[in-house]
């Protein structure tokens, strides 16, 4: 650090009082990352993955056995019967939206039961109007918000549970919202709720973010079906596009139908030069998700010393990669956002500034200088710029170069409040 990038005394005894308080927290990250690693290995070394698998297939991509093998090995990874792991796949919302036209039917319920779905959803569900939306083929939308104090409405979800409900979705990781971020155990629970009630009932999980931050899965908890995107945690930072289903096999076949087509499903889709790194970065997913967590430890340590509300606290027990910081005006958090650019590899140099993003109600920051485009297992910062003004911080491929992008934040923040 004093080589290559100058800081302030300041901020030197910052780092140095918050890496202190980190220690116990690292240590059970690393917990985490070491059992989540060995099952990764497990489950390679017990699918038999050879050389040949990290080659992809051409054309209508029949008898690829690379991509069949990868489904295996991530549904073990996953703790799950079977998935689908695609370079088809082109975001989280994709998957979600294969996952959801998949397994609901006209006249069927999707109901909500952590608050309205994240909102690249609302135009897929109908919530905003949205041409080829599932409210256009006739499937209805009913939402259970979380109670008062911040916890999973029961009550409200016994009551919406009707007849006509076919599909249970629960979000694991806060996304843009002040909320929780639900356990995986936590999931377990709402999903045994539901089960008790109405076996029939499809209980599927938006997984994004929360992949390898704990012991073990939503899926292992007995959720049907977990949906994320291959371009943060599972992807390890080395999938440059992809997504993938996970669960139980008859829900991973009836999206299979969607991804494609009726009747072929899962047994075409050319996967071209992509296994290679959906392999590698499997493998290296649960050491990279270490480190954004070990990322976001330290920044919530800085900046809870710095005076910050932060969320989780440095020490509370994590189920997926997002910090976020309250800054509650507009400058610091603009600044904020500029310092964590300011520690990209990429693009370090240029200035992030809020956007009207495609899919978003409010004016977002994006602070990312991603090898992979739009990627937020690397370090990145964004929020949408009103009050409270939080920034959601994530990402860091490796800690010891996000730990920079948090130093240049802090110095940024700090200097605004010296002028
Ligand atoms: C990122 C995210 C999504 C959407 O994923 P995209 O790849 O951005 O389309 C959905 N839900 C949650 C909770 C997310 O964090």
């Amino acid at each position: 650090m004093d080589d290559c990038f100058t800081v302030s005394d300041e901020i030197k005894a910052l780092r140095e009082k918050a890496l202190e308080r980190c220690a116990e927290a690292f240590a059970a990250a690393e917990s985490v990352a070491e059992k989540t690693s060995q099952r990764v290995l497990w489950a390679f070394q017990s699918e038999k993955v050879q050389a040949s698998h990290l080659r992809g297939s051409t054309g209508y991509g029949y008898d690829d056995s690379g991509r069949d093998t990868l489904d295996r090995v991530f549904a073990k990874a996953m703790e799950a019967e079977d998935a689908i792991v695609r370079p088809h796949i082109i975001s989280g919302t994709h998957a979600l939206t294969v996952a959801l036209f998949g397994l609901l039917r006209p006249g069927h319920t999707l109901l909500s039961v952590t608050g309205k779905p994240y909102d690249t959803l609302d135009e897929v569900i109908g919530i905003k109007a949205g041409d080829g939306s599932l409210g256009q083929f006739g499937v209805h939308f009913d939402c259970v918000e979380f109670a008062e104090d911040g916890s999973v409405d029961y009550d409200g979800i016994e009551r919406k549970l009707d007849e006509s409900v076919s599909v249970v979705f629960i979000q694991k990781s806060k996304g843009y919202q002040d909320r929780v971020t639900l356990t995986s155990e936590q999931i377990g629970e709402i999903c045994r709720f539901v089960k008790d009630r109405r076996p029939d009932v499809c209980v599927m999980v938006d997984n994004c973010y929360g992949e390898f931050t704990e012991p073990h899965e939503p899926t292992y908890y007995g959720v049907d079906l977990c949906v994320g995107s291959l371009i943060k945690n599972p992807g390890g930072g080395l999938a440059k596009i992809g997504g993938y289903l996970v669960g139980k096999k008859w829900a991973v076949e009836k999206c299979s139908y969607r991804l494609t087509m009726p009747g072929v499903g899962r047994e075409s889709g050319a996967t071209l030069d992509t296994l290679s790194d959906f392999y590698q970065g499997l493998f290296l997913a649960p050491h990279i998700v270490l480190q954004a967590q070990k990322t976001a430890i330290f920044a919530a340590a800085m900046f809870e010393l710095m005076g910050y509300v932060v969320r989780p606290f440095c020490d509370d027990e994590r189920a997926d990669i997002i910090q976020t910081i309250v800054f509650e005006e507009k400058e610091p958090m603009i600044a904020f956002c500029e310092g964590i650019q300011a520690g990209a590899p990429i693009d370090s140099f240029v200035t992030p500034v809020p956007w009207d993003m495609p899919g978003y109600s409010d004016p977002v920051i994006m602070a990312a200088g991603s090898f992979v485009s739009g990627s937020s297992i690397e370090l990145s910062a964004d929020g949408p710029v009103k009050p409270p003004y939080t920034a959601f911080l994530q990402g860091g491929l490796t800690f010891e170069t996000a730990s920079v992008g948090i130093l240049r934040a802090a110095d940024k923040v700090l200097s605004l409040s010296r002028s």
